[in-house]
């Protein structure tokens, strides 16, 4: 593996002033377990407040406007979050593609404004339940990530990749690692034939959906697997931190 393992919590939309306590857990502990990477993603109206709390876990966004500042009510740009404290920004993730009709252009489009902006990209990627048992489950990923790669021009330090099939995504529902490494491994494959295997090795690739504290170590274990993003197990500090223990 490349680097440290890296974990990274989706609050997604969920989270008020009351979490912060538990980022300051998070924090705490990332502070004593320096061989994991450790990570939040907050919604945007908690990003300032945990990124003044974390001295050791880097800060995300869940998403921004691919636009400059200007006149769209209720957007946010990527120059706005890192303003506020975002070091990254998770883009293309299935619950935007689905809810706000994102295809690929629009997120080519933010993923642009992000890196102009100073940022580092988590993209996401995977596929419905239906392509996978159309047997269409590797060609779909690696076309969504196909239609994004060549915008990167220093993928080692701006590119982290999170496969999360969109049916094991809330639903308890994992895939095998059989599945996990499979998809993994043709996602390597893919980035070795972009960047070259010296520039791909440094480029983690995330597994999400439905990890936890009870299946994190064996997911983790799997080749190729870099560290996982993490949505409803990462509410509580007690939870996530028991996923960063079996990291
Ligand atoms: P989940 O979400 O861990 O709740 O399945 C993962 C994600 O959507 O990033």
């Amino acid at each position: 593996m490349a680097e440290r393992p890296y974990i990274v919590g989706n609050w997604k939309m969920n989270g008020t002033r009351a979490m912060l306590s538990e980022a300051r857990a998070i924090d705490r502990a990332a502070q004593r377990y320096m061989k994991v990477e450790v990570a939040v993603a907050p919604p945007y109206t908690l990003i300032h407040a945990v990124h003044k709390e974390a001295e050791q876990i880097g800060i995300g966004a869940q998403d921004c406007h691919s636009g400059a500042e200007g006149a769209h009510t209720g957007d946010i740009n990527a120059s706005m979050v890192a303003d506020a404290g975002a070091k990254f920004v998770i883009l293309g993730h299935s619950e935007r593609r689905q809810d706000h009709a994102e295809t690929n252009e629009l997120i080519n489009a933010k993923i642009e404004s992000a890196l102009e902006a100073g940022l580092r990209v988590i993209l996401c990627c995977g596929e419905s339940l239906e392509t996978r048992d159309a047997g269409e489950a590797e060609s779909f990923v690696l076309g969504q990530l196909r239609a994004a790669l060549p915008i990167f021009q220093d993928p080692a330090d701006r590119l982290t990749i999170a496969y999360e099939p969109i049916w094991a995504i809330g639903t308890g529902r994992t895939a095998t690692v059989e599945d996990i490494a499979a998809m993994h491994r043709a996602i390597r494959a893919l980035l070795d034939e972009t960047f070259g295997e010296d520039v791909s090795a440094k480029v983690r690739i995330l597994y999400g959906g439905s990890v936890k504290p009870d299946n994190a170590r064996e997911i983790l274990a799997v080749p190729e697997v870099g560290g996982a993003l993490v949505g409803g197990a990462s509410l509580s500090a007690e939870n996530f931190l028991g996923i960063v223990v079996g990291a």
